[in-house]
């Protein structure tokens, strides 16, 4: 009966657009008493566009917005798209460097650049969008503000957490005070921002340690071992291919409610199987 029970559940999430890697999630989600949200991507539509620019140099928006397109073109962070209409053929970037939870670095034309993130490249300034920097050895010269607006169901989802006394959390390398905003429209429960992957890894650690059960929700881009981290992951179906090999299932339907339904599907699974 055991292995039955677990293939009509299986079958089931699979209908839901929740696909199964491991079959510890079944097990697992009924015991969950946190969620873990990763914040851009997964909570916003990581749709990222680009709002405004701030000039602070020589250069113009047009050869600003080419550099940070240039410095990205290989970049899998959903920050990334928001450059990609700006690409230019004629630049050429040497030494490409991923920062993880940082940004990005590279040479053009023997100039070294930077785009990343505020806490990166200018800590002094305090900045309530989403926004990123590029800057070279000279200094900033561009601030772009983004625009990355929630998912549609996020609130409803949050809501039926807290419903069924499930915590939430936004753990976010993000250090803008969109991350506050974004808690606070969701009335997230918890908020930790700027974390490092390490940071990341160690939150979840301290939420084992409190004896609560978690399910990390993200897309894993630049951190996929924190989807391994969790008790149980579940992977967007947006992130990479290293995300979802990590993630224990993945999140086929583009829509956060199926969370509920797979703990709502997992919980009937265990009666049966008792
Ligand atoms: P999150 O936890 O939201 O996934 P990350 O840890 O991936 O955030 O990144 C933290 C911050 O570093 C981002 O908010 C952004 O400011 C900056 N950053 C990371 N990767 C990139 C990138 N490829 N391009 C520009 N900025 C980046
Ligand atoms: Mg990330």
């Amino acid at each position: 009966a055991t292995p039955t029970a677990l293939t009509v559940a299986t079958s089931r999430l699979s209908r839901s657009g929740v696909l199964v890697r491991r079959a510890h999630v079944l097990d697992t989600l009924p015991k969950i008493n946190r969620v873990v949200f990763d914040k851009t991507g997964t909570l916003t539509r990581g749709e990222i566009t680009l709002s405004s620019t701030r000039l602070y140099g020589n250069l113009n928006e047009s050869q600003a917005l080419a550099i940070a397109a240039a410095l990205e073109a290989q970049s899998e962070h959903p920050i990334a798209r928001a450059f990609s209409g700006f690409r230019r053929q004629d630049l050429v970037v040497n030494n490409r460097d991923n920062q993880v939870g940082r940004g990005v670095t590279g040479t053009i034309s023997g100039d070294f650049w930077r785009l990343g993130s505020g806490a990166w490249l200018a800590p002094e300034q305090q900045t309530e969008d989403l926004s990123v920097y590029l800057a070279n050895d000279d200094g900033v010269v561009a601030r772009f503000s983004l625009s990355d607006p929630l998912r549609d169901e996020a609130a409803a989802l949050i809501q039926a957490c807290h419903e069924q006394g499930i915590a939430t959390t936004i753990l976010t390398g993000d250090s803008s005070g969109q991350a506050e905003r974004v808690a606070e429209q969701l009335g997230v429960n918890k908020l930790v921002k700027h974390a490092s992957p390490d940071d990341k890894l160690a939150y979840l650690r301290d939420c084992d340690k409190a004896g609560e059960t978690c399910l990390m929700v993200g897309d894993g881009i630049n951190d996929a071992p924190v989807l391994a981290g969790a008790h149980v992951s579940f992977a967007m179906a947006g992130g990479t291919d290293i995300a979802k090999n990590s993630a224990d299932a993945i999140m086929l339907a583009d829509d956060l409610r199926h969370i509920m339904t797979a703990r709502h599907v997992s919980t009937r699974c265990r009666t049966v199987i008792k």
